[in-house]
């Protein structure tokens, strides 16, 4: 597949409203220009399986019941929604909370590994595999694994296992095998190749369970359709508790996954803007933060044509975050598609002003958010200033326990 140039002629109107009526991906399995599917031969034959399959369940609805019924009784949905009454009158606008953060295993990835596992069953795979960073995914994988009896495999990359020992841990008492990989960066991009080399060895019986909005055709679209119940619940409770729809909604983006799960229910409500919010890191320069649609270029990772922060050569280039599960160098195809036609706004919040948001949360509204989900909050913060008085969405993508080790090593240097 060769990627389509770019910049490319969109019209904005045209393509929100395919968007809208749920033209994207299309047949290509691309969304404009972007995604698609640059995977060696072996995988092509894969992904078109898994292609149908996907399409035939998740229409099918004895499928959904299935999917329906343990989120409601293992995930523990609808998660709430929140007013934040007292963080609101801080910042000086009217505040809500779509708390992801009280799904179990803590975040909204849970959405997306119950789903797919369930696939992956429905399939017939015998075994699992994922690739994990941080060890979030890792932990919502080998739980949905166990719920419905798969073997599960996570790829790790070396440094990770070592950095993110409690996590690696948690998912081998939950069952899962957890492979240390020590080749190139030895983070999660080897990760992630380890378990595609896996997944090619064995397509028929292995199901790999992919953790963001990112990654080869069909991957962004199942991603994206396990996660937009964030945003179809969000969407109805502010109908119900405050009578109204936001003046906008805000996420985090690492990969872009409880991001496209919020907005995407939102898109045809034009009073609503859509925020996306990245890691500013520590600074501007390349390898100091990870905003990779706010400063990224076209190009292909992972099996897709999107975004992603790349030197002059083209070479990817390292990232930094305070916030491990946002330190990617690339993005899903959606979100790169929603910036071009200017349909969500993205912007970046450094790595300080996300710690001073989640203290702000914590003494505040008595929650400990991700430092993920602190960009997200930082973002709304600056929105307040712009917007006073704005009524605001914020995805509270997931709790901040995790992130404890990170944030008292920070207070001690
Ligand atoms: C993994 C993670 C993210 C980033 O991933 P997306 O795919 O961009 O949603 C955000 N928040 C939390 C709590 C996470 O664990």
């Amino acid at each position: 597949m060769k990627p389509l140039a770019f910049p490319h002629q969109l019209d904005s109107e045209k393509t929100l409203a395919a968007l809208i009526a749920g033209q994207y991906p299309d047949e290509h399995g691309r969304y404009g220009p972007f995604g698609g599917r640059y995977v060696p031969e072996t995988l092509v034959t894969a992904l078109d399986r898994l292609e149908r399959g996907a399409r035939q369940r998740l229409s099918d609805a004895r499928f959904r019941a299935e999917f329906e019924a343990q989120l409601a009784g293992w995930v523990g949905r609808p998660t709430p929604l929140a007013r934040a009454a007292r963080l609101g009158e801080l910042w000086g606008v009217e505040l809500w909370l779509k708390r992801e953060d009280l799904a179990h295993t803590g975040a909204h990835k849970i959405n997306n590994a119950i789903g797919q596992a369930l696939l992956a069953r429905h399939l017939g795979a015998r075994r699992v595999v994922a690739e994990t960073g941080a060890g979030q995914h890792g932990v919502a994988s080998a739980a949905a694994c166990a719920r419905v009896g798969l073997p599960c495999t996570v790829y790790m990359g070396q440094i990770d296992v070592e950095r993110q020992a409690p996590n690696v841990d948690r998912m081998r008492r939950l069952g899962a095998e957890v492979v240390s990989v020590t080749t190139a960066d030895r983070t999660l991009r080897s990760a992630i190749n380890e378990a595609l080399r896996d997944w090619v060895s064995d397509p028929a019986g292995t199901y790999y369970l992919l953790g963001s909005a990112v990654g080869p055709h069909p991957y962004p679209w199942i991603v994206r359709e396990l996660q937009s119940v964030i945003g179809r619940e969000a969407r109805e409770q502010m109908i119900a508790q405050a009578g109204a729809l936001p003046d906008a909604a805000v996420a985090c983006v690492g990969g872009g996954s409880n991001a496209i799960g919020l907005f995407h229910p939102f898109l045809a409500d034009r009073g609503v803007a859509l925020i996306g919010i990245e890691a500013g890191g520590r600074g501007q320069g390349l390898g100091q933060h990870a905003a990779t649609v706010v400063n990224g270029r076209p190009g292909v990772l992972h099996g897709s044509y999107s975004l992603l922060l790349q030197d002059d050569d083209g070479q990817v280039v390292e990232t930094h975050s305070v916030s491990a599960g946002l330190d990617y160098p690339g993005v899903g195809p959606e979100h790169a598609l929603l910036h071009a036609i200017g349909s969500v706004g993205y912007e970046t919040v450094s790595d300080d002003e996300a710690i001073a948001a989640l203290d702000d949360c914590c003494r505040y509204e008595g929650i400990l958010p991700a430092l993920e989900t602190a960009h997200a909050l930082a973002g709304a913060q600056h929105l307040a200033r712009l917007r006073p008085g704005a009524r605001l969405l914020i995805g509270l993508s997931g709790r901040g326990d995790k992130d404890l080790p990170a944030l008292a090593a920070r207070t001690a240097s």
